[in-house]
């Protein structure tokens, strides 16, 4: 499917309408003449022209405009128009109507803090952004949870992300910076002392700007991917640069058993991680391997056992829906085993196809059936006594599904509310480590780390330079302890 816009200020929202419908849309700078499958859109003076093609059925609407039209609302009344139009066109009726950003539970948050009451903000996501009733509750859920949490935050307390970028193997989906082990063994030793010397830096800078430090998050990659004295030595930095004691939470990414060895999960509890992941996405060994994973669901099971022995009490553990292969029996199977554990965290993720990964995007529109059934079986969570904490969506995600946190009562993973609903600062350690800032009036500032080991280790230099960033953003608001 092509899209050609002509006229429009701006074309940002329609093209995100557009690929809700069809995901791999190509955005086009000419008219398309020799009649593919497309969608054309040309603003006129006083109305926009939106024709739609698909396998040589066309269907055309005028849009007329208001005489007195922003900008804003002009695009508001196209993507309204455009939605309900390529509903018809294609039958589908996406679950999250027109809404394209990642954020619902923060766009129902915002209504709120704009005036509106529940019986609006209900009104306005079902009915101006055809929502459907089923993502509004959900949505809706979630921001009564988080309210309480989220009251609490001081505008002078912060994260802290810590990156391993290394993995045991590449699994197919995977479009992060990960590197893995073996090609890269070389790189982890030397990467594990830079980011002890970039936690050192960090600690001395949020203890002068008097930071109050709320939770500690090491992910990737795979953090179990370093070896256990490797892993050792970085938690003892942490614990020597900040005062882990007053945390509210520690969580560290254990998420493959073929490299988490009881040795490692030891340390974790040793040097004070409260929180774990280990994260099978399929207990199906026939989807594991088509995937790329070298381990069985059997390890899964075996390294969960381990990690209760050894006093591991908070645990997440993650699913995929919509993985190659896996049908919806085997997804019900696999959410089944897990909750047979009785972590106190689920999160169920759906497939999300991205360039950088090896699934072919192809992959996508026969699945999108299949991914919403399988989100379906999650009902069976709340039977068991979980319920929703947090959720957020991502580009390129089959159906524009989302991806969901559940939790037992009393175990809401806070920093993955905090990151999601920006609500605080993360200072990200690491490669790939984006520090984020959050000001009381809302304004974020963002400072990157570079994305690879290999150019994080080499211009180690310019990384700490970028660290003045944060004295400068806390330098504006001298005001956050009034
Ligand atoms: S474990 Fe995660 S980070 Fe590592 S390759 Fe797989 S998806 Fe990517």
């Amino acid at each position: 499917m092509k899209l050609y816009l002509a006229g429009l200020a701006s074309g940002y929202e329609p093209e995100h309408v557009a690929r809700l419908f069809w995901p791999t849309l190509q955005l086009v700078k000419s008219y398309p003449t020799h009649r593919p499958d497309a969608i054309v859109i040309r603003k006129h003076k006083m109305h926009i022209l939106c024709g739609v093609r698909v396998e040589s059925q066309v269907t055309f609407q005028k849009i007329l405009l208001p005489e007195q039209v922003d900008k804003k609302r002009e695009e508001t009344i196209l993507c309204t128009a455009l939605f309900q139009m390529l509903c018809g066109v294609t039958g589908k009726r996406p679950p999250w109507g027109m809404l394209t950003g990642v954020r619902p539970v923060r766009l129902v948050r915002s209504l709120y803090q704009q005036g509106m009451n529940e019986e609006q903000v209900a009104n306005h996501l079902t009915k101006d952004c055809f929502v459907s009733k089923e993502k509004l509750q959900l949505a809706m859920r979630i921001e009564k949870l988080q309210r309480p949490i989220l009251a609490q935050v001081h505008p002078r307390s912060f994260s802290l992300y810590i990156s391993i970028p290394f993995c045991p193997s590449r699994c197919s989906y995977c479009s992060f910076v990960s590197r893995t082990t073996g090609e890269s063994a070389k790189l982890i030793e030397p990467y594990v002392e830079r980011l002890c010397e970039e936690l050192n830096a960090i600690g001395s800078l949020s203890q002068k700007l008097n930071l109050k430090l709320e939770t500690i998050y090491i992910g990737g990659g795979t953090p179990t991917a370093i070896s256990a004295d490797q892993l050792r030595r970085l938690m003892k930095t942490v614990n020597s640069c900040f005062d882990v004691a007053g945390i509210q939470e520690y969580t560290v990414e254990a998420g493959r058993p073929d490299c988490t060895t009881p040795e490692k999960l030891a340390v974790l509890k040793e040097y004070g991680a409260t929180r774990i992941s280990i994260n099978p996405q399929t207990l199906s060994d026939e989807v594991l391997r088509a995937i790329g994973r070298r381990h069985t669901a059997q390890d899964v099971l075996d390294c969960f056992d381990i990690a209760r022995k050894l006093g591991h009490n908070n645990i997440n553990m993650d699913l995929i829906a919509g993985l190659p292969l896996d049908t919806v029996e085997g997804f019900s199977r696999s959410l089944s085993g897990v909750m047979a554990l009785g972590p106190e965290n689920i999160t169920v993720h759906t497939l999300t196809l991205k360039r950088a990964s090896t699934l072919v995007e192809d992959h996508a529109p026969d699945r999108y059936a299949d991914v919403a059934k399988m989100l379906s079986c999650c009902s069976a969570l709340s039977d068991a006594g979980y319920v929703p904490y947090y959720m957020y969506r991502q580009k390129g995600t089959l159906q524009n599904l989302e991806n969901t946190g559940y939790t037992k009562p009393g175990y809401s993973g806070l920093y993955n509310i905090y990151i999601m609903e920006e609500v605080h600062t993360i200072l990200s350690a690491g490669a790939g480590g984006s520090t984020k800032m959050v000001a009381p009036d809302g304004h974020i500032k963002r400072i990157f780390n570079h994305k690879y080991p290999l150019e994080y280790l080499r211009c180690y230099d310019v990384v700490q330079q970028r660290k003045q960033g944060i004295e400068d953003f806390y330098g504006q608001y001298v005001d956050l302890d009034s």
